[in-house]
């Protein structure tokens, strides 16, 4: 499977914080999964991050 260069932002789930994580897929998946868990506490899973991932690239236009 392969997926193009994308973009999360922590201010786009509600945290305070001024993170982004840029790149391919599986990057951003471990990058933003670790800074959420040790910046905020919260354990995102490889399936929900995949998930907000693939319904974000979705709604582009
Ligand atoms: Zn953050």
């Amino acid at each position: 499977m392969k997926l193009t260069v994308i973009k999360l932002k922590c201010i786009d789930y509600g945290f305070d914080c001024s993170f982004e994580s840029e790149g391919e897929v599986e990057h951003v998946i471990k990058e933003f999964s670790e800074h959420t868990e040790d910046v905020h506490g919260i354990d995102y899973s490889k399936e929900a991050l995949m998930q907000i991932i693939l319904n974000k690239t979705m709604q582009k236009t």
